[in-house]
């Protein structure tokens, strides 16, 4: 089996991880097929933080300047008391972080991101997409391997790619390791228009509101016309989806007390979408033989870094990369992609569930969060991210 193999990669899921990866295989030169299972490809609407490390890898894939079109550059990342009013720090996110990581700090829509990947895939005469496409089982031998749609078809390719997010099927093939763990945390999030936005509220910077067993993030998306807003707070309530509507009572019963510029804000919106929280324990062993994982269903994670859909890209690049290096060797190349990414998607997994627990720290912990980030520096920021937002030198090097 070469390069010239007209066999496809067979790419199951078309959120940002299967449209990054058909997008770095694609750009290779391989024939790729994508299957995803909703009728047609695109993104639930709510704002996602692209830190200088995502940049990165959306430039090794040629979309930075198309994704730098639509976002907005945040002056500032802020955390702020939700009870006392309070701002516990602030680091500076504009042109100084530009100059020290050589990449910007951006928000965007997930739609305005989703569309920037489709858009590219969908220029590439060699990669192919199906909706409609529902993978049940996988299956390999030595030579190829195949999954089964619900409808029954078999499609057969040179490789398996599971990008099926956190419930992943192809998860279940490779790993078998059960459900994902269940934080117990709940994210309302709605998206308001710029002239929704009570004027004294709209902020140019990502404004974080911790209160107890809770937070708010606001911050504009769409070059400033639009304002996004996720609140979170813990609960045992579970149901499976990333678009289900939220009940606005619930959230009132959780964000009862706090600063009225919280209470105002959450007050603007009729209708929240909400998700149910969940991550896994960091695996190693994402692939077998000529099946392989990519993004969260790899690696799914607390949204509390913002790094899931940035740690998806870099999977992408560097599985791209693996497979160019030795095509004859399909089972090799997965393995040293995921030995590759493995450590640094699990330090992003823990920190996020750890930062969690400081977003929502109350009494004494509230106390002490509140004076160690009270001594932070902007330069103390930018040195404990290094290792995340200088971007993985393994994906490009
Ligand atoms: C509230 C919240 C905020 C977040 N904020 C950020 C942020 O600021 N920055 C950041 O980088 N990340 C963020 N993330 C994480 C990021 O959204 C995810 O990590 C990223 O979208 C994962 O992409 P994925 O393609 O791996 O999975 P998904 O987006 O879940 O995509 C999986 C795709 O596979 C399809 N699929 C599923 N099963 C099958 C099947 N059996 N057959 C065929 N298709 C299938 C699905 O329909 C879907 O299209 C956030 C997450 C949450 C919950």
């Amino acid at each position: 089996m070469s390069r010239n193999d007209s066999r496809p990669f067979i790419v199951a899921g078309g959120g940002i991880a299967g449209l990054a990866t058909a997008l770095a295989l694609g750009r290779a030169g391989f024939p790729v097929h994508v299957l995803e299972r909703a009728f047609e490809f695109g993104e639930v609407g709510a704002g996602i933080q692209v830190g200088p490390n995502f940049l990165r890898a959306l430039d090794a894939l040629g979309l930075r300047e198309r994704v730098l079109r639509d976002a907005w550059r945040p002056t500032a990342l802020e955390m702020r008391c939700a009870l006392r009013g309070v701002t516990l720090c602030r680091f500076e996110a504009g042109l100084r972080l530009e100059r020290h990581f050589g990449q910007p700090y951006l928000v965007t829509h997930r739609a305005d991101l989703h569309a920037a990947f489709l858009e590219a895939v969908r220029a590439l005469p060699n990669v192919t997409l199906e909706t409609s496409a529902r993978v049940v089982e996988v299956e390999q031998d030595a030579e190829a391997a195949a999954v089964r749609l619900a409808d029954g078809r078999r499609v057969e390719g040179r490789a398996v790619v599971g990008c099926d997010g956190l419930w992943s099927t192809v998860r279940r093939y490779v790993l078998d390791d059960g459900e994902p763990v269940r934080a117990g945390h709940i994210a309302y999030r709605a998206v308001l228009r710029r002239e929704e936005v009570p004027e004294d509220l709209w902020r140019p910077e990502v404004v974080l509101w911790a209160g107890p067993r809770t937070h708010l993030v606001h911050y504009p998306l769409r070059r400033g016309e639009l304002y996004n807003l996720v609140a979170v707070f813990h609960s045992r309530h579970y149901e499976e989806g990333w678009n289900l509507e939220g009940d606005p009572q619930l959230l009132w019963e959780h964000f009862r007390g706090q600063r009225p510029e919280v209470l105002r804000l959450l007050e603007r919106i009729e209708t929240w979408r909400f998700w149910v929280l969940c991550d896994r324990e960091p695996a190693r062993d994402w692939s077998k033989g000529r099946v392989v994982l990519v993004g969260d269903a790899a690696h799914p994670m607390l949204q509390y870094l913002a790094q899931g859909a940035a740690m998806a890209t870099e999977d992408a690049v560097r599985l791209a990369r693996e497979v160019l290096a030795t095509p004859d060797d399909l089972p090799a190349a997965f393995e040293r992609y995921w030995k590759a990414r493995y450590l640094r998607t699990a330090r992003v997994q823990i920190q996020a569930r750890f930062f969690g627990e400081i977003y929502h720290a109350h009494g004494a912990k509230g106390d002490l969060r509140d004076a160690l980030v009270g001594a932070a520096t902007t330069e103390g920021f930018y040195a404990n991210t290094a290792w995340l937002y200088a971007g993985d030198d393994t994906c490009w090097g």
